[in-house]
Parts: structure tokens; C-alpha cells; sequence
């Protein structure tokens, strides 16, 4: 069985990414700039905001993270959205989800202008990854289709299965598969009978929040599957997928923690970069 190991290949993307910062340095005398704004104080949402905040400092981006407390206005959240919008030294914006009830996700999203939305929700955005056009793809199944794509490098007329159909994750990573030319399933909580659907899968995409949900006899032998997952229990963080028992049967999978988790802020920082290399070329 192949372990995809995540935190290795985040490890290299982000030496590329290095190289690549300094390539634009010596062009534009100018690097990419990625501002993050926390409100309140979750506990994973810090870890979160602190480890994307690291990553893009190890590139050589020049990052900030803004502060509100929990109880924060969303008129100030959103005026502040604005004025990173005209700013011109930043590439990138990112409000870390999840919000207090008191603000509007929608109305947050939507006034980040598209060219700087490194997590590819505006839905300009959405609509652009839909259609085939240039955009900025949502980090997690970036980060999967960057290492699907490194143990199966053709895609192309594989039967693939997406557990969950979140805007963040299930959604998207099905518009990259397509794109590949695989076909898609997309399956959730209503979903009938899952273990059979999974069993005529080539590449199962799990991203649901539920611990160990896919099981062994889940999975055809030489499959490819992909854990999203992040689930706290009283064991340690577990993914979406039993590893002991997938591990016996699949041909590729990736671990929780170490699968996943590290690409997605590597793909947070390419992102920005990316968006960085739009802004000067619109
Ligand atoms: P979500 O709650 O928005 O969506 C979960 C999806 O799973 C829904 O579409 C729902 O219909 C589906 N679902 C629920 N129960 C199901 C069942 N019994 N069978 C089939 N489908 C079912 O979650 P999300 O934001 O997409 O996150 C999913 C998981 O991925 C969570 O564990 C989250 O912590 C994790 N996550 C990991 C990363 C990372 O970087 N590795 C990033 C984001 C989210």
C-alpha cells in the first residue's frame, strides 16, 4: 500500500513556492501579501490561523492576521474587507471560518473582491471552477487533487466517489475531477446504501466529519482513497476512514493527521501567490 505522505509533498510545494516568491521579487521588486482576519477565540481557528500564518512567512509572503474580538460588528468586518480590497501591497484575503451567528458568511465572502479570494468561495469564483475558466480553487480539494494526481497521474475515465457535498470540499473536488475526466459521484446524507456506491469506486474522496466511517469491506481492492476528515475523539485526531482496516485493501491512502491537512495550507499559499501573479498581469 502506498501512503500518500502529505506532509512530505506540502513540504516540497511550499520549497517550490519559495523559488517561486523569489522569482517574483527579482521581477516585480514586490512579494505577495496574504491577510487573515480572526474573530473570536476557537481554539482550532487560532491553530489554524497561527499554521497558515507560519507557512506563508517560510515562503517569504509577507502575512498579517487582524483580530476581533467575538462580539465584533459585521459592518466593521466588512469595512475592513473593503479597505484590504484596495489595498495594493495585498494579494490575498481570508476570513477564517467558522463565524459568530451575529455575521453573515454570505455577506463576508461576497465582499471579498474575486482576484483576491484565496479560498475560492466567492462565487465568482465558484461559477469560474464550474465553467473551465482561470480561478481560486477552495484549498482542501486543491490539496487532494494535488496528491491524487502524484500517485495516479491519469485520471481519466476512473470511477470516482465523493463522500460529502460541503461548498468548502465535496463540491469543488468534484468539478476537478470532471475536469479530469473521471466519473463523478457525488454522495451525502441521504444518500442510500453508501457502502455499495463506495464499492464501485476506483478513487473515494471521503470528507463527511464522521470518525472511521468508510471501513474496510467499504473499498475495492487497488483503490485510491483520500481522507479529509479531521475528527477529535477520545483516541487522538481520526479521519473519515478506518486506516487499519482500508490500509489492508486499498492501493494509495492518505493518513489523518499527515494526509490532507498539511497541503491544504500549502495550497492556501499557492493560492495567493497565484492571485499575487493575476493582479499584475490584469
Ligand atoms: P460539512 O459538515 O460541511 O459537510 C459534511 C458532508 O457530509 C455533508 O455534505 C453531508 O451531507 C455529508 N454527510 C453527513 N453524514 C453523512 C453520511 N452518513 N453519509 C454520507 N454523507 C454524509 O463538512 P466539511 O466542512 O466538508 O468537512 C468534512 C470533514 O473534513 C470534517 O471532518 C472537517 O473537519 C474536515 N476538513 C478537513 C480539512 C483539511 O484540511 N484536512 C479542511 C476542511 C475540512
Amino acid at each position: 500500500m502506498i501512503l500518500i505522505d502529505g506532509k512530505k509533498e506540502a513540504g516540497s510545494l511550499r520549497l517550490k513556492l519559495k523559488e517561486e516568491v523569489n522569482e517574483l521579487k527579482k521581477k516585480f521588486n514586490d512579494v505577495p501579501g496574504l491577510t487573515v482576519i480572526l474573530i473570536g477565540e476557537l481554539a482550532p481557528s487560532q491553530i489554524y490561523v497561527r499554521n497558515k500564518e507560519k507557512s506563508a512567512k517560510e515562503v517569504g509572503l509577507n502575512s498579517d492576521v487582524i483580530k476581533y474580538p467575538e462580539d465584533v460588528d459585521e459592518k466593521t468586518v466588512l469595512k475592513k474587507i473593503k479597505d484590504l480590497n484596495e489595498n495594493k501591497s495585498i494579494s490575498g484575503i481570508l476570513v477564517q471560518l467558522p463565524l459568530p451567528k451575529h455575521i453573515d458568511k454570505k455577506k463576508i465572502i461576497d465582499t471579498i473582491i474575486p482576484i483576491k479570494d484565496v479560498d475560492g468561495f466567492h462565487p465568482v469564483n465558484v461559477g469560474n471552477l464550474s465553467t473551465g475558466y482561470e480561478s481560486s480553487i477552495p484549498c482542501t480539494p486543491l490539496g487532494c487533487y494535488l496528491l491524487l494526481k502524484k500517485v495516479e497521474p491519469n485520471l481519466s475515465g476512473k470511477k470516482a466517489l465523493i463522500i460529502g457535498r460541503s461548498n468548502l470540499n465535496g463540491k469543488p473536488m468534484a468539478q476537478l475531477l470532471l475536469k479530469e475526466n473521471c466519473t463523478v459521484t457525488i454522495t451525502h446524507s441521504k444518500t442510500k446504501n453508501l457502502k455499495s456506491e463506495c464499492l464501485e469506486a476506483d478513487i473515494i474522496i471521503a470528507a463527511v466529519g464522521i470518525p472511521k466511517l468508510v471501513k474496510g469491506d467499504w473499498v475495492k481492492k487497488d483503490s485510491i482513497v483520500i481522507d479529509v476528515g479531521i475528527n477529535k475523539t477520545d483516541k487522538g485526531i481520526v479521519g473519515d476512514v478506518d486506516f487499519e482496516e482500508v490500509s489492508k485493501k486499498a492501493k494509495a491512502l492518505t493518513p489523518v493527521p499527515g494526509g490532507v491537512g498539511p497541503m491544504t495550507i500549502a495550497c492556501l499559499i499557492k493560492n495567493t501567490i497565484d492571485c499575487f501573479k493575476r493582479i499584475k498581469s490584469s
